[in-house]
C-alpha cells in the first residue's frame, strides 16, 4: 500500500506539524507527488505580505503569490474583516431564483473594470469552472442563434484552462491530458514558442503567422462547425508564453471574419499580472467572453467569473418562453457565494485604491532586468517574461524530464523560498507589493541553486 512509502512522522520534527501518519495518508493531495511529500513535508501554517510561514517556523519568500492568486499580498486585513462580517451576517444565500445584493455589486465592479463590451458577469467557484462555463455558454449561444452545429472548440498546445472536462479538452498540456483520452471534441493551434524568440523580453517579435493556423482549421472543419477559440492572452501554467506582437489581434480578425467566438482565459492575467488590468487591455483586443478567478478575491475564498459581451447576454435574454424560466440552465450551489462576494468586494477595493496594476507595471522593468541576468547559467535554455510574470526554462534532464525543476524547488525551499515548478520550467509571479530587495533575493537564490543541480 501507499503507506509503505511513508516514513512515520517524526514527532520531534516540526516539519510534520504534529500530524499523525493516519492524517497524512487521509489527505490525497492534488497535482502532487503524495509519496514524496509525505516523506518530506513542506507544511505552511501562516502567510503575510510576500511570505509563507513554514511549520518549522521560517518565513519563506513567496515567488508565486500562492498560485498566482494572492497578488495583492498575503494576509490582507480588509479582506479578512469582510469575510468575518459576512460569515456572521449571511454565510450562505441560495443563488437560484433568489439573490443577495453583494453579488450584483461585485458583478458591477468587475464589469466596470473589464474592457468596454464585456458587460455581464456570471459567477463560478474556480478557474476550471469558469472555463467549462464559458464553453457551455458559447455552445448554447450558437444554438439560440439557430446554428446548433457550431460546437467545435479550438484551444492551443500548452494552453491551460483548468482541469474540468471542457477545460482539459481545449487545454494542451500533455501531462494533464494524456491520462484521460479525447474528452470533448476540440482542436489545437500551436503554442507560440519559437526558437528565434528565446530570451526575448516581454512581447516576442516573431510568430504572428501562427495565428493563421486558425484559417487552416476553419478550412478543415468549416466555420459552420466551430463555436469558439479559447486562449490565454499570456499562458502561465505552461511557463509564461507571451503571444508574439500582433498575434491576438490577428486571431480576433479571423474570428470576426468567420463568426467564431473568441474566449480569453484571464484567470491568471486578470487584475494586474501583466502590468495592465487585463491581458485584453494590454494587447488592445476584446474577446466575446473572458474568464476570471484567482485575484478576484486575492485568493482568500474560491471564486471565478465569466464575463460576457452584451450581445451574448441579450441573445440568452431574448430567448423567449415564460420569463421565470432560466435563460441559461447552468450554475452552482456556491455561485456568487456571499463570503466570496464579500472577499471580492474587499479585494476590488484594494485593487483600485492601491492601484495594484500600476504597481505591478512599475516593478516589472526591474523584475525583468533581474530575471534576465540569470541567462548564461548552466541548464537555462530560455527566459520569458511579461509584467510580473516570468519563467525560466531548463534543459530537460536526460532521463527524467521534469526532475531538475523539482530539485531546484526543493533546494529553494530549504533556502527559504517557495518557487513553482511545472514541466521543464521554474515560474515566478510574486505579489505586486514585492520590493526590489526581495526581487534580488529571489534571483540570487536561483543563481546559487540552478547551476548546482545535476
Ligand atoms: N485557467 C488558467 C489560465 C489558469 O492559470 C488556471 C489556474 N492556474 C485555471 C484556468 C484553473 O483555475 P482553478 O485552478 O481555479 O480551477
Amino acid at each position: 500500500t501507499a503507506s509503505e512509502h511513508v516514513l512515520p512522522p517524526n514527532e520531534d520534527d516540526a516539519r510534520w506539524a504534529g500530524l499523525s501518519r493516519a492524517e497524512l495518508e487521509a489527505y490525497w493531495m492534488p497535482f502532487s507527488g503524495n509519496r514524496q511529500f509525505k516523506d518530506d513535508p513542506r507544511m505552511i501554517v501562516g502567510a503575510h505580505d510576500c511570505y509563507l510561514r513554514s511549520a518549522d517556523g521560517r518565513d519563506i519568500l513567496d515567488t508565486l503569490s500562492g498560485l498566482w492568486c494572492c497578488s495583492f499580498g498575503h494576509g490582507r486585513s480588509e479582506i479578512a474583516e469582510a469575510i468575518g462580517r459576512c460569515a456572521k451576517e449571511l454565510a450562505y444565500s441560495p443563488p437560484f431564483q433568489f439573490g443577495h445584493p453583494m453579488a450584483f455589486q461585485l458583478a458591477n465592479r468587475v464589469r466596470e473594470l473589464t474592457p468596454d463590451g464585456l458587460d455581464h458577469v456570471f459567477f463560478t467557484n474556480s478557474g476550471s469552472e469558469s472555463a467549462d462555463t464559458a464553453l457551455k455558454m458559447a455552445k448554447a449561444y450558437w444554438r439560440l442563434k439557430g446554428r446548433p452545429e457550431k460546437t467545435r472548440m479550438i484551444g492551443r498546445i500548452k494552453g491551460y484552462h483548468g482541469v474540468n472536462v471542457g477545460g482539459t479538452s481545449v487545454g494542451g498540456i500533455v501531462g494533464n491530458r494524456k491520462h484521460f483520452g479525447s474528452l470533448m471534441e476540440s482542436d489545437h493551434l500551436s503554442a507560440t514558442l519559437l526558437p528565434e524568440n528565446r530570451f526575448s523580453r516581454g512581447t516576442p517579435e516573431h510568430g504572428v503567422h501562427l495565428a493563421d493556423q486558425l484559417e487552416e482549421l476553419v478550412g478543415l472543419h468549416d466555420a459552420s462547425n466551430i463555436a469558439a477559440v479559447v486562449v490565454e492572452p499570456m499562458s502561465g501554467s505552461a511557463g509564461v508564453i507571451v503571444p508574439p506582437a500582433g498575434y491576438l489581434k490577428r486571431l480576433r480578425e479571423i474570428c470576426d471574419k468567420h463568426d467564431i467566438l473568441l474566449v480569453f482565459d484571464e484567470v491568471l492575467t486578470g487584475f494586474g499580472r501583466t502590468g495592465s488590468d487585463f491581458g485584453a487591455t494590454l494587447f488592445g483586443v476584446t474577446p466575446d467572453i473572458m474568464t476570471l478567478a484567482k485575484n478576484i478575491t486575492n485568493g482568500a475564498v474560491p471564486m471565478g467569473a465569466v464575463v460576457s459581451s452584451a450581445e451574448i447576454y441579450r441573445t440568452f435574454m431574448d430567448n423567449g418562453g415564460p420569463d421565470y424560466v432560466p435563460e441559461f440552465p447552468h450554475g452552482y450551489t456556491y455561485s456568487a457565494h456571499p463570503i466570496a462576494c464579500a472577499a471580492g468586494l474587499a479585494a476590488m477595493d484594494i485593487f483600485e485604491h492601491d492601484r495594484m496594476a500600476e504597481r505591478a507595471g512599475a516593478m516589472a522593468p526591474y523584475f525583468e532586468e533581474q530575471v534576465h541576468q540569470l541567462k548564461g547559467l548552466r541548464h537555462i535554455v530560455d527566459i520569458r517574461n511579461l509584467g510580473m510574470a516570468a519563467a525560466i526554462q531548463l534543459e530537460p534532464h536526460p532521463r527524467e524530464a521534469t526532475r531538475r525543476p523539482f530539485e531546484i524547488a526543493m533546494r529553494c525551499w530549504e533556502k527559504g523560498m517557495y518557487v513553482r515548478f511545472a514541466a521543464d520550467t521554474i515560474q515566478l509571479g510574486p505579489p505586486f507589493i514585492v520590493e526590489r530587495e526581495q526581487v534580488d533575493q529571489m534571483c540570487n537564490i536561483l543563481a546559487d541553486v540552478i547551476p548546482t543541480i545535476d
